[in-house]
C-alpha cells in the first residue's frame, strides 16, 4: 500500500537548480512482466509488500502528477581523457524516500528511456546487462561491500536493437528495467562538472549539500570542512578498493562518472568476479590490450581518479600541499588496509614484517598455479593433518599442475602452517576470522550467463536458487556452485560479450 511512496524529497532539485539536473518522464511501457523484487530490500526502504499493481511502477508507467522524474548531468574522464559533460542517459531518478526511521534512499529507473544526457543512445538496458546489475548489486549487499542496491527487475515488453561486440550484426533483445537504490547517486563526475563549467557556487553547494547529508562524520567549518570532506572520500575509497580485493571483484570501467563520492560500488556494466587469480584480469573487452581497469591496478587508479576530484574541488580547498599529501597518503593507506586484509583472509591476527614477501610468494604462486582465488581460500580452510596438499589444490586450480609446481606448492603449505604457528590466537579463532573473511559463493559469469539464458526461455528455477545463494555468501548452502567454472567457459564466460553500454 506505501507504493509508489512518497517521493516529493527530490535532492537534486531542491538544491542545484537548473545546473545539475533535467526534469524528463520515463518513456512509459505498455506490456511490462515482473522478473524479480526484492521484498527484503522493499521493506527496509519503506516500500512495503508488492503487489500487481505495482508493476506498472516498477518500469515507470503511469506515474501520479506528484512525482518529478529527473536526470543528472554529470562529467568525468573515460579510460584516462576527460570526456567533458556526461549524465544519467539511461537512468531516471524518481527523488527519495523515507523509512519509518527516518532513512532516506533514492530511486532510479535504469532502462526506462532516453534523457537529455543520453547523446546517440536510447536509454534502454537488455534484459542480460539488467540481471548482471540487480544479482550483482545484491551479492556484494550480502558479502558485505558497499554497493547501491537493486529493488526489482522487470520486462518492458519491448525489443531493443544492440550490435554485440560491434559486429555488425544488430539484434532484437527484450528490454528490461532495474530499479536501483541507494543513500545517493552522487559520482566525482558531478563535481567535476561543477569545477569545470566554473560554476564555483553550485560547486559549493553540492558540497555542502553532500556533506551536510551523507557525512556526519565531518563536523569542521569552513575550508577545513572542505578539506576533511576530500580526506574522507580517499578514506572510502580506499576502504572500497580494499574490499573488491577481498572478494576477488573487478569493476571493469572504473571511469570517474562511475566513482561515487560515498565509496560504494556503482554502476555494474563489465565487472567480473574473479575465478582464477590473475592481476592483470580484465572482463571488459573494450580495455583491451591496455588493460587499465584491471584486477590488480583498482587501488592506483582509485588514486588517479581522486587526482581528478581534487582537481574539482580545488576551488573550493585551494591548499595542493594539503591535496598532494592526502592523495600520497592515499597509497599507504591503501597497501597497509590491504595488507591487513589480506592477513584475514590467511588467519593471521597481526601484519608482521615478513608478511610482505610471503603475500608475494603466494600472489606468483597463485598466478602460475591457476588457482581459483574463491576456493584457494576454503581449500586452505578445509586442511587437516591427513590432507594430501597436492590433491587438495588440484581441484581448485585451472592449469595442468607439473611436479615442479606441485612441490613449490608444498613448500608454500609449510611455510603458511609455520606461519600460523606466530599467531597469538587461538586455532579456533584463526579458523573463525578466515570464515567471515572469505566467501564461499561467489557469483561467477558462468552462472549469471546460464542464469539469463534460462530467464530468455521463460524459466526461473536459476534465478532463484542465485538470489538465495547470494544471500549467504559465507555459507555453502548449495555446494554445486562452490566449484570451480567448468571447462568449456573461459574467464570471462558470457560476459565476454558485453561492452559498457548494454
Ligand atoms: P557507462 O560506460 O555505462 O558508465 O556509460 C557512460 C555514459 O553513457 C553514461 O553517461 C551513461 O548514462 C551513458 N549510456 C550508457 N548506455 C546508455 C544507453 N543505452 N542509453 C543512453 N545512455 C547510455
Ligand atoms: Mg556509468
Ligand atoms: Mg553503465
Amino acid at each position: 500500500e506505501n507504493f509508489p511512496g512518497d517521493f516529493s524529497n527530490n535532492p537534486m532539485q531542491r538544491n542545484t537548480p537548473k545546473v545539475l539536473f533535467a526534469t524528463i518522464k520515463p518513456a512509459g511501457f505498455n506490456q511490462p512482466e515482473l522478473i524479480a523484487f526484492n521484498e527484503i530490500l522493499s521493506k527496509e526502504i519503506g516500500l512495503g509488500k508488492f503487489e500487481d499493481k505495482d508493476l506498472d511502477f516498477l518500469v515507470g508507467n503511469n506515474l501520479p502528477e506528484n512525482v518529478k522524474t529527473y536526470a543528472t548531468a554529470y562529467a568525468g574522464h573515460q579510460f584516462g581523457n576527460w570526456a567533458g559533460q556526461l549524465g544519467d542517459g539511461r537512468a531516471i531518478l524518481a527523488g527519495e524516500i523515507t523509512n519509518e526511521a527516518g532513512k532516506k534512499t533514492e530511486i532510479q529507473w535504469k532502462g526506462a528511456g532516453a534523457t537529455p544526457y543520453s547523446r546517440h543512445a536510447d536509454g534502454r538496458a537488455v534484459l542480460r546487462s539488467s540481471v548482471r546489475e540487480y544479482l550483482m548489486s545484491e551479492a556484494m549487499h550480502h558479502l558485505g561491500v558497499p554497493t547501491t542496491r537493486a529493488l526489482s527487475l522487470a520486462f518492458t515488453g519491448e525489443d531493443v536493437m544492440r550490435d554485440i561486440m560491434y559486429s555488425g550484426n544488430p539484434q532484437l533483445e527484450k528490454g528490461a528495467v532495474v530499479i536501483r537504490t541507494a543513500e545517493s547517486f552522487l559520482r566525482f563526475g558531478h563535481f567535476e562538472l561543477m569545477s569545470a563549467q566554473r560554476e564555483y557556487n553550485s560547486l559549493q553547494e553540492l558540497a555542502d549539500f553532500t556533506i551536510e547529508n551523507y557525512f556526519p562524520e565531518i563536523t569542521s567549518s569552513d575550508s577545513q570542512r572542505y578539506r576533511d570532506f576530500f580526506q574522507n572520500i580517499c578514506t572510502r575509497t580506499a576502504d572500497l578498493m580494499v574490499e573488491w580485493f577481498r572478494v576477488g571483484f573487478v569493476h571493469g570501467v572504473m571511469n570517474t562518472d562511475n566513482m561515487s563520492v560515498l565509496g560504494l560500488t556503482i554502476d555494474y556494466g563489465p565487472y567480473s568476479m574473479m575465478d582464477e587469480y590473475d592481476l592483470n584480469f580484465t572482463p571488459n573487452t573494450t580495455d583491451l590490450p591496455g588493460r587499465r581497469y584491471a584486477f590488480g591496478k583498482q587501488g592506483q587508479i582509485a588514486q588517479w581518479n581522486l587526482w581528478q576530484l581534487a582537481n574539482a574541488l580545488h576551488p573550493l580547498i585551494k591548499d595542493e600541499k594539503f591535496l598532494e599529501d592526502t592523495l600520497n597518503n592515499f597509497g599507504t593507506y591503501f597497501w597497509e588496509a590491504h595488507d591487513q586484509m589480506l592477513c584475514k583472509k590467511f588467519g593471521f591476527d597481526q601484519l608482521q614484517k615478513e608478511d610482505e614477501d610471503f603475500f608475494t610468494n603466494w600472489q606468483g604462486l597463485m598466478q602460475e598455479l591457476q588457482l581459483d582465488y574463491t576456493l584457494f581460500f576454503s581449500q586452505l580452510q578445509k586442511i587437516t593433518p591427513e590432507t594430501d596438499i597436492k590433491e587438495h589444490f588440484k581441484k581448485v586450480s585451472y592449469n595442468l599442475l607439473n611436479d615442479q609446481m606441485l612441490e613449490k606448492l608444498n613448500n608454500f603449505i609449510k611455510s603458511y602452517k609455520a606461519r600460523l604457528d606466530l599467531n597469538s590466537i587461538s586455532k579456533e579463532a584463526s579458523l573463525a576470522l578466515m570464515e567471515k573473511t572469505n566467501p564461499k559463493f561467489i557469483l561467477r559469469n558462468y552462472l549469471l550467463y546460464e542464469c539469463i539464458e534460462e530467464i530468455s526461455n521463460g524459466k526461473k528455477e536459476m534465478l532463484e536458487k542465485l538470489t538465495k545463494a547470494l544471500q549467504f555468501p559465507y555459507q555453502e548452502i548449495y555446494p554445486e556452485f562452490s566449484v570451480k567454472r567448468p571447462s568449456g567457459y573461459d574467464d570471462t564466460a558470457g560476459c565476454s560479450t558485453l561492452s559498457c553500454s548494454s
